[in-house]
């Protein structure tokens, strides 16, 4: 054994040998970024605020199914949407996600040719993407058809190609900025292609999971792809675009709020849908996050810029790390700009390897 080698392997010891228990779970916030959304648990407490300016009784059912307007304000305004296109749901976005989704089988889309089911459904997913999207897609039926995904976002030649001549692709579904797990955004010149693509099925939809459109690592630096809602409309297909956002990267994981946006032709398809399940969401955790989000110096970029405080060195040391320890003959890796992800490919087929 060579002298580098059994230092390495002395070193790898060492470190197996301090016995850490690591959590290797993906995505998952720190304690001390959950403890900047503390306020959040006794923002609501007065008599009076029982009833929202907009006229809604939180503690009643009247208000419907597409959330309070106070809460589609928010939303809207971190989608770079209209709030009569936006639906608010309760805890998180992967329900709407499945809700939606679910319509379009069952229902289809607001201007579409009827339900996707029974006419083959596919839907584009890209490769390297969230593990939970092709759950959920062949959980309900859909069959996944991959394509790459760059620095500049979807393959957008390849989906081209495919949605031309098959009618049964009937959509995309990805993540447009700060991909999980690649962390890459889509460029404005991918927005504008994608939005305008020629597809054989009528009512071919773009499904973006805008779930890390706020979190950027520095303030300053933003990756702010063109709306793909505003880009759909401007090329003449505006029931094409869904998008979805939660705030589980921002106060509490699985505890805040989620989003849909859309057309509100589409808004009003998919709640009417959401209606036969339910009267309507949560309006007291919808409150909650207005009152508190509006409150927050700077607001909702304000706590966004201490996430960062408090991740960014994290990312820094990833990268420091990666270089010294690496270099590029062994492995190549991202360097986002936000999100939550770096992602790393190594020069030999040995994954399961480095996760050991
Ligand atoms: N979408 C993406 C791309 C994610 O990475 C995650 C969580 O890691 C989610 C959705 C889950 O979102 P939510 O908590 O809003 O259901």
């Amino acid at each position: 054994m060579s002298d580098e080698l059994e230092a390495l392997r002395a070193e790898h010891a060492e470190l197996v040998n301090l016995g850490l228990s690591l959590s290797m779970t993906r995505g998952q916030p720190s304690d001390e970024q959950f403890d900047l959304s503390n306020g959040l648990l006794d923002v609501l407490n007065s008599q009076d605020e029982l009833v929202t300016p907009s006229g809604v009784a939180l503690r009643n059912y009247p208000g419907g199914a597409t959330g309070l307007p106070e809460a589609r304000t928010l939303m809207a305004s971190m989608l770079g949407v209209n709030a009569d296109e936006v639906i608010v749901g309760n805890n998180a976005s992967l329900m709407l996600m499945s809700q939606v989704l679910l319509c379009c089988q069952l229902r289809g889309t607001a201007a579409g040719d009827g339900p996707w089911m029974g006419q083959s459904p596919k839907i584009i997913v890209t490769v390297p993407g969230y593990d939970r999207h092709f759950t959920l897609l062949e959980g309900l039926g859909f069959e996944v058809v991959p394509v790459g995904i760059d620095s500049d976002g979807p393959d957008v030649g390849a989906i081209e190609k495919l949605v031309a001549g098959d009618p049964s692709i009937k959509g995309i579904y990805f993540v447009p900025v700060y991909s999980n797990p690649t962390g890459d955004s889509i460029s404005d010149e991918n927005v504008d292609r994608l939005v305008s693509v020629s597809a054989a099925a009528p009512d071919f939809t773009i499904f973006a999971d805008n779930a890390y459109c706020a979190h950027h690592l520095d303030p300053e630096v933003r990756d702010e792809p063109k709306n793909l809602l505003r880009a759909a409309e401007a090329a003449g297909h505006p029931d094409r675009v869904v998008l979805f956002a939660s705030t589980s990267k921002i106060t509490f994981s699985g505890g805040g709020i989620g989003a849909a946006a859309a057309s509100t032709a589409n808004v009003a398809h998919f709640a009417a849908w959401l209606s036969m399940s339910t009267i309507g969401p949560n309006k007291l955790e919808q409150y909650r996050h207005v009152k508190f989000l509006d409150a927050y110096p700077g607001g909702l970029a304000g706590l966004m810029a201490e996430h960062a405080k408090i991740i960014a060195p994290k990312f820094a040391a990833v990268q420091a790390k990666l270089g010294e320890r690496l270099g590029s003959d062994l492995a190549t890796w991202t360097d986002p700009r936000g999100g939550y992800f770096v992602h790393m490919v190594t020069a030999k087929p040995v994954a399961r390897r480095v996760v050991e």
